[in-house]
């Protein structure tokens, strides 16, 4: 790893590299940290699971969670994902925290099942790097039958590049899609791929990034590009999600625009599985 490599000649000769100010060591050092402790971290059990409520906009309820990893670093303290995630896919260790988060969904959704909360789909995040491997289809299988979860309770949301030239992301998507899974497009319009995909990929849904959402009610532009994914979704018979919805304007511009679902601060945050359960319970 040549970060770690640049770091040890500079502890080494440390009068060869002046250049080198504290502040770039600092941060190599905490890059080279994160990527080094991920292994052990894992085995530790310092990685968890919170969950998202995800809710139809006409009825208020909820239709989904959207499992979202956490890392309390044993040195280093809480790490978000968009710090450790981009490093994980780095150095491949993407695949464990990718199978630990899938395996811990699937468990933990078919525990609230079982604990008599109404049964929603749960939503996990898959990197392009782990789609990309050969055998997701069997690892996506063996934690379903783990975890004894119906496949129509999973959904996998991937993103655009993954989109990028694989024809065979095409086969290894209608493979899941035939199991039965949901497959979703993650942070949609910020990728940079052609809308064609949107036809030759089976997807059930798009989700609205955030950065759109946050401005609908400020910015002309951003609100017309979300009217405009919600309308596409629509003729496509696809759902449409709304990501970051943090207030009851939003909330109100985005149902008039019949946009079908939203998930953002302004329902919940990420919570603890048992915060689901209290929440969420039939009786
Ligand atoms: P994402 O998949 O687009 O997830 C949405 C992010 O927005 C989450 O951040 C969530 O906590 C945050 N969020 C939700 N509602 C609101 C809101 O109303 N306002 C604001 N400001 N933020 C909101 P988080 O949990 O920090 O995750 C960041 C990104 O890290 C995720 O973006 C996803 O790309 C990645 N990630 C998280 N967990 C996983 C995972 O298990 N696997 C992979 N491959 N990536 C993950
Ligand atoms: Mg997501
Ligand atoms: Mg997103
Ligand atoms: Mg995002």
């Amino acid at each position: 790893n040549a970060d770690i490599a640049m770091y040890r000649v500079k502890e080494e000769g440390k009068n060869n590299f002046q250049f080198f100010t504290s502040e770039m060591n600092d941060l190599i050092s905490r890059k080279s940290k994160i990527a080094m402790s991920i292994r052990k971290g894992l085995e530790l059990g310092e990685f968890s699971v919170y969950y998202q409520p995800q809710i139809d906009i006409e009825t208020e309820r909820i239709i989904g969670v959207e499992a979202l990893v956490r890392w309390n670093h044993a040195k280093l303290g809480p790490i978000s994902p968009t710090e450790f995630i981009p490093i994980a896919e780095e150095n491949g260790m993407i695949l464990h925290i990718g199978e630990f988060v899938l395996r811990t969904a699937c468990q933990q959704t078919k525990a609230w099942q079982d604990a008599g909360v109404e049964p929603f789909r749960v939503a996990v995040n898959i990197s392009a790097k782990q789609f990309s491997q050969g055998n997701i289809s069997e690892v996506i299988t063996s934690a379903l039958e783990d975890a004894q979860l119906a496949p129509e309770f999973l959904e996998l949301e991937l993103t655009e590049s993954l989109i990028q030239g694989a024809t065979s992301a095409i086969t290894k998507m209608q493979e899941l899609k035939a199991m039965g899974i949901h497959l979703s497009i993650d942070d949609f319009g910020t990728g940079y791929s052609s809308l064609s995909y949107l036809k030759l990929f089976p997807i059930d849904s798009l989700k609205i990034d955030q950065y759109f959402t946050r401005n609908i009610n400020k910015d002309a532009k951003d609100a017309a590009l979300v009217d405009t994914i919600i309308q596409m979704a629509r003729n496509l018979g696809l759902n449409v999600i709304a990501e970051g919805v943090e207030t009851l304007d939003q909330l109100v511009y985005l149902k008039n625009k019949h946009c079908n679902q939203a998930q953002g601060y302004y329902f919940q945050k990420p919570l603890l599985p048992e915060r689901i359960e209290e929440l969420y319970s039939k009786v």
